[in-house]
C-alpha cells in the first residue's frame, strides 16, 4: 500500500522511515512537511496539494506533535484517507472522539497507535497478571527531556502535555496489562516557573480491587534512563522494565532490552490489517488518565527549565 508522511521530524527519521522501508507491506509513495524530506520521495509542503495530486495514495501517517494533528487529520479523512495517528492521538479527547465519527461515518480506518504496547515484552506480561490478584503497582519513568526532545518548545506550550508525553506510554502500558480499568485519585504536577507544561507528576490511582497503584514521571533524569513498571500479586512479582522490552518474574528475565525495539513495525503490521479489514481502533484510555490527572491535579511551581 502507498502512503504518505505527514511531519518530517524526529520520530518520523528514528522509526517511522525504517519501518515503512523494512516492510514488503509498505511503500512510502510521499511526504509532507515544511521543512524535512525523504531522498527519493515525492516531498509535498502542503497536505491539501498532495491529497489531490496524489489520489493514488490511500493511507496517511501523521507524525507530527499533537496539537496540530486533528487538523491534519481531518483533513485527511475527509479527502476519503486512512489515518494513523502518532501517540497521543490528539490535543484532547474531544478532538479524537470527533476524529472517530467522521471515520465511522466514512468507512475509513482510523488508528491510536500506543507503541509502547507494541514492546517486545508487554504480551506476555499480559498474559501472566491475567489470572493473578494485584496488591501494588508502581510505575517509575524517569528520562532526560534534553536527549528525547532536543530544542522542540511544543512540549511546553498548551496541549504539548510535558513529561505525560513519555508518561503516557507508560500508561497505554498498564491499561492494556491490567484486567481490571483504573483510574486517577490524585496528583501533583510540577511545573517550570517558565512553562506551561509539567516536567515532573506524582500520581495515584483507584484499582477495583483496592490494589495500591502509583506513578513517578519525571523529566530531569540525567544518565541512565528509567522506564520501569513493578506489580506485586498474591502469586509473585513481576517487573517489566526498558519500556517493556524486558521482563523479570520472580527473578527470572527474558526480554531483548532494546527500547523502542520492533515496536513500529509492529504498528505499521496492524495498520496494514486495520486497512485491509476497514477497522478502527481508537482505545483512549491512556489519554483519559492523562486528561484526569490534569483535571484533578495541584500545581506545584519548580525551578524554571531552559534547554
Ligand atoms: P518534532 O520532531 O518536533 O515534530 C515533528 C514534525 O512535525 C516537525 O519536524 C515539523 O515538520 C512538524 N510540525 C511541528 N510543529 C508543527 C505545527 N505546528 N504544524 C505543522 N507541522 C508541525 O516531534 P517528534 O519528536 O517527531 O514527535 C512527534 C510526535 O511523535 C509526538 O506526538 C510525540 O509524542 C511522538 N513521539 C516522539 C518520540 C520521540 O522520541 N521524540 C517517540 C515516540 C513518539 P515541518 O516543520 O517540516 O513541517
Amino acid at each position: 500500500m502507498k502512503i504518505a508522511l505527514v511531519g518530517i521530524g524526529k520520530i518520523a527519521l528514528d522509526q517511522h522511515i525504517p519501518a515503512i522501508s523494512d516492510s514488503s507491506a509498505w511503500d512510502l509513495a510521499a511526504t509532507v512537511s515544511r521543512h524535512g524530506s525523504v531522498d527519493g520521495v515525492e516531498a509535498f509542503t502542503d497536505l491539501d496539494q498532495m491529497l489531490e495530486k496524489r489520489p493514488d495514495i490511500r493511507v496517511v501517517s501523521l507524525c507530527l506533535p499533537p496539537v496540530p494533528r486533528f487538523a491534519y487529520a481531518m483533513q485527511a479523512l475527509e479527502a476519503g484517507r486512512h489515518v494513523m495517528l502518532e501517540k497521543p492521538p490528539g490535543a484532547t479527547l474531544a478532538e479524537c472522539h470527533a476524529l472517530t465519527a467522521r471515520a465511522q461515518a466514512d468507512g475509513l480506518s482510523l488508528y491510536a497507535t500506543w507503541h509502547s504496547r507494541q514492546a517486545d515484552m508487554v504480551g506476555s506480561a499480559k498474559a501472566w497478571l491475567a489470572d493473578k490478584r494485584l496488591t501494588r503497582l508502581h510505575i517509575t519513568w524517569k528520562e532526560d527531556v534534553r536527549r528525547w526532545h532536543p530544542g522542540q518548545e511544543w512540549v511546553w506550550e498548551p496541549g504539548g502535555m510535558g513529561v505525560f508525553d513519555p508518561g503516557i506510554n507508560a500508561l497505554s502500558i498498564v491499561t492494556e496489562i491490567l484486567p481490571h480499568p483504573i483510574h486517577v485519585s490524585d496528583a501533583l504536577l510540577k511545573v517550570p516557573e517558565n512553562r506551561q507544561t509539567p516536567i515532573a507528576a506524582e500520581l495515584r490511582f483507584f484499582h477495583p480491587q483496592g490494589a495500591q497503584v502509583s506513578a513517578d514521571f519525571d523529566w530531569r533524569q540525567e544518565g541512565d534512563q528509567t522506564w520501569t513498571i513493578e506489580a506485586e500479586t498474591d502469586a509473585g512479582t513481576l517487573t517489566l522494565s526498558d519500556g517493556g522490552a524486558t521482563l523479570q518474574i520472580d527473578g527470572k528475565t527474558s526480554g531483548t532490552a532494546a527500547p523502542l525495539g520492533g515496536e513500529y513495525p509492529r504498528l505499521y503490521a496492524q495498520m496494514s490489517e486495520l486497512v485491509e479489514g476497514g477497522g478502527i481502533d481508537m482505545d483512549l484510555s491512556p489519554m483519559t488518565l492523562v486528561a484526569d490527572a490534569c483535571t484533578l491535579g495541584r500545581r506545584e511551581i519548580v525551578a524554571p527549565f531552559q534547554f
